[in-house]
């Protein structure tokens, strides 16, 4: 027998992660689940559903992004998967697609997680900006947290497990296999926090730490 293919078996199958990609910054969580050895998935249509370890829905605009869920016949699908178990994580915008609700904007968008957001809560001055925070469950020391435009996490429900805070504001949480953060750990290049997603959260075995998980420089 060939040995890679040995190799390949002895691995078993690689998990495959789809990332939401209508808009906004898919291409960096894509780049980081291939640096953790993961396969991944475009996700556009109600098909690439299929078959999935996980999904991540990435930053950018949560109105643009709803629109096309719904332009894509892709709403209910995905709200189907995820309330159906498929372990999701929502940055940013995808937080606020994950949210219950929206305190300043009546829009609902996948309403599956018992959480409540103000969108651009950290206002004009404050837009963009770098921050650190220890992160429950991440061995390593701080997290480096790089907000843009973000939401404010400001009611969280019962079942709501708060993971890290900044700023006197939780800007990380989960809810058994749904996971949100205000900030974005693709544009890091730290990659302990996909990496605690997919093993912990979605249960996915990944190829042993590499050179991949390196932190920001
Ligand atoms: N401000 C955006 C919104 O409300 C989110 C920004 C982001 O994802 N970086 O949808």
């Amino acid at each position: 027998m060939v040995g890679a293919a040995t190799g390949a078996l002895a691995a078993g199958p690689r998990p495959v992660v789809g990332v939401l990609a209508l808009q906004g910054s898919f291409a960096e969580h894509v780049e980081a689940l291939a640096a953790l050895g993961v396969g991944t998935r475009l996700v556009r249509r109600p098909a690439d559903l299929e078959g999935l370890g996980a999904i991540i829905l990435p930053g950018g605009e949560s109105t643009a992004m709803g629109r096309l869920l719904s332009d894509f016949a892709l709403l209910e699908p995905l709200r189907a998967a995820v309330a159906g178990g498929l372990p999701a994580w929502g940055t940013c915008a995808g937080a606020i697609l994950l949210a219950r609700s929206i305190s300043n904007d009546s829009r609902r968008h996948l309403a599956l997680m018992d959480l409540e957001v103000e969108r651009n809560a950290y206002g004009a001055q404050l837009e963009s900006f770098r921050a650190a925070a220890p992160i429950a469950g991440l061995e390593g020391g701080d997290f480096p947290l790089v907000f843009i435009r973000a939401p404010a996490f400001v009611g969280l429900g019962p079942g709501v497990e708060p993971l890290a805070s900044s700023g006197g504001k939780v800007v990380a949480c989960r809810q058994g296999t749904m996971v949100a953060t205000a900030f974005h750990p693709e544009l890091s290049g730290d990659r302990r926090f996909h990496r605690w997603f997919l093993e912990q959260v979605a249960g996915l075995s990944l190829p042993a730490a590499g050179s991949g998980d390196g932190q920001a420089a």
